[in-house]
Parts: structure tokens; C-alpha cells; sequence
């Protein structure tokens, strides 16, 4: 099987997919086919989307480790996401590469997480933990993404969204204890929408657990029990859950309305 690139520059990223077997024949081409995309965009950061690569061996290590020393001295970062054969994620693990690369699940996150040239616009907030900020919260978060002009039924996808994050950074992450924050980041690039929404309390025990639909750490609460990730999912494209047991937990989601919008034409 032979190697595929695609090679997608967005502003001052490039993102590099790679698809097939990357050995020592491919490695040879790869290198001058990346560094020419490099020069020709002018690029600051890569996102290496491994997603589709099955066979990778040290050729390959060092073409990434090439480009990776490239970008460093431009004071760019390099970003690897979706690694898929777990032999690739090991033989990053050995030769050290994640020591100075970061790992995400996904390329959208990984695009996000390389921010500032990409994003159109992006905002801060941050609360007290207390149930009246709910409501203020999924308002403050409409009102910035009526920017990207969505129609009245994504306005109210995003409000619920906000709603189910935001109540339970309030209810389970802090116990209703009103003297903790809750912190919300939202960024617009192009039409793509992602929120972030923080808490500092207890964090989740059991993530997977936790995103089943119907199961609640809180019977007892009159609530629907157990629906606010499913509809997290549903309404956003992309749900990413961080949380640590004493640490807290962020909720990272993200939704692009240039697709949901051509579903609905
Ligand atoms: P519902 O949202 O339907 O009223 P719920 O809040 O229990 O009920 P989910 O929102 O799906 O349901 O959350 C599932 C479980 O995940 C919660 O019961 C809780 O144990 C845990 N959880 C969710 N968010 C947090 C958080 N920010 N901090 C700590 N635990 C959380
Ligand atoms: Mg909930």
C-alpha cells in the first residue's frame, strides 16, 4: 500500500493527512512534498492527521521529527491528532515525540487548540456558582454566537447546550457550594462555534459511565436523570468530557454551522 497526502492550509496552519504505509520509500517524498507546502503557505503550525495511516517506522518518525524542528524555529507548534494502529502511538511514545508534540483526539480540537491566526473571535466569562447564572450564562453565550447567523432553532441547541454544562458544573461539580466560578471560552472560526465550559470541583469518577444516557449520580434530584450529555452529543458535533476527581472537569463542544445549515436547505 502506498502513501497519500492531502495537504489543507488553513490561515497560518497546515494540516498534513497521511494515509497508507509511511517507510522509508514514501519518507523520501514526504519530506520535500511537506516542505514545499510549508514554504509555499507559510505556515507557522501543523496538525498531522494520522487517522489513516496503518504502518509507520522510523523513516517516518524522522520526517515528523524534521518538520517538527522546522516548525519550532519558526515559534510554531506541531500537533498530532487521531493516531489510530496502536504500533504508530508506540513508536511515538518510544522515540520521546510526544514530549514535544501534543496529542489530540481530533483535528478540529487540534485546530482550536492552535488558536490565535484562526479564530474570528473569541470571549471570556466567568461566574459565580450559583443557579440565577444559568440563565445569564446561556444568554451572554447566544447573544455572541448570533454573530454567525443561526437560525432560531441552533440558537436554541446552543442555550441547551449551555444549560446542561452549566447546571452541572453548578450542581455536581460544586455541590451548589455559591462560593466557587464556573469559566466559559467561546470561540468563532469561520463558521465553526466551540465552547468550552469549566468547572474546579469535584470532577467524574467514571466518564464513560457518566455519558450513558439515564445514568445520574443523583436520583434523588427531580430532573430527568442522566439526559445531559446525551443531549450535549445530539446537539453539538463534537463532545469532549476532561475531568479528573478532585480537579474538575471542562466540557469541550463544538459545532460547525456551515454543515448543519446545508442539511437543512
Ligand atoms: P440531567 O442532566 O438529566 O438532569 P444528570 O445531570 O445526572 O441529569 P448528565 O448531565 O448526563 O445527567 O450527567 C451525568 C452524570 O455525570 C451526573 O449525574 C454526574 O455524576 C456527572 N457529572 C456531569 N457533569 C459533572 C461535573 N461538571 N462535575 C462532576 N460530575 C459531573
Ligand atoms: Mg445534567
Amino acid at each position: 500500500m502506498q502513501l497519500t497526502t492531502q495537504f489543507v492550509p488553513i490561515e497560518n496552519v497546515l494540516i498534513v493527512r497521511l494515509e497508507g504505509e509511511l517507510d522509508h520509500h514514501s519518507a523520501a517524498r514526504l519530506k520535500i512534498d511537506w516542505q514545499e507546502e510549508m514554504r509555499k503557505n507559510r505556515t507557522k503550525h501543523v496538525v498531522l492527521n494520522l487517522q489513516h495511516l496503518h504502518f509507520m517506522d522510523s523513516s517516518g518518525l524522522g520526517v515528523v521529527l524534521g518538520r517538527y524542528k522546522e516548525i519550532k524555529q519558526l515559534g510554531g507548534e506541531m500537533v498530532v491528532c487521531s493516531i489510530s494502529p496502536p504500533a504508530v502511538k508506540r513508536l511515538f511514545e518510544m522515540s520521546g515525540l510526544f514530549k514535544i508534540v501534543r496529542l489530540e483526539s481530533d483535528e478540529s480540537f487540534a485546530l482550536l487548540t492552535l488558536g490565535g491566526g484562526l479564530m474570528n473571535n473569541s470571549m471570556q466569562l466567568h461566574f459565580k456558582s450559583i443557579s440565577e447564572n444559568e440563565a445569564f450564562a446561556r444568554i451572554t453565550v447566544a447573544a455572541f454566537v448570533s454573530q454567525i447567523d443561526p437560525t432560531m432553532d441552533e440558537l436554541t441547541e446552543i442555550k441547551t447546550v449551555v444549560s446542561e454544562a452549566v447546571t452541572n458544573a453548578i450542581i455536581h461539580g460544586y455541590e451548589e457550594d455559591p462560593n466557587q466560578y464556573v469559566y466559559i471560552e467561546c470561540s468563532i472560526t469561520d463558521s465553526t462555534l466551540s465552547i468550552s465550559i469549566q468547572d474546579q470541583g469535584l470532577g467524574i469518577e467514571n466518564i464513560d459511565l457518566a455519558k450513558e444516557p439515564l445514568f445520574t449520580s443523583k436520583p434523588e434530584l427531580e430532573r430527568s436523570g442522566g439526559m445531559g450529555f446525551t443531549i450535549m452529543e445530539n446537539f453539538m458535533d463534537k463532545v469532549e468530557i476532561q475531568s479528573s476527581p478532585g480537579e474538575g472537569t471542562t466540557i469541550r463542544m463544538v459545532k460547525d454551522f456551515q454543515r448543519s445549515k446545508s442539511f437543512c436547505n
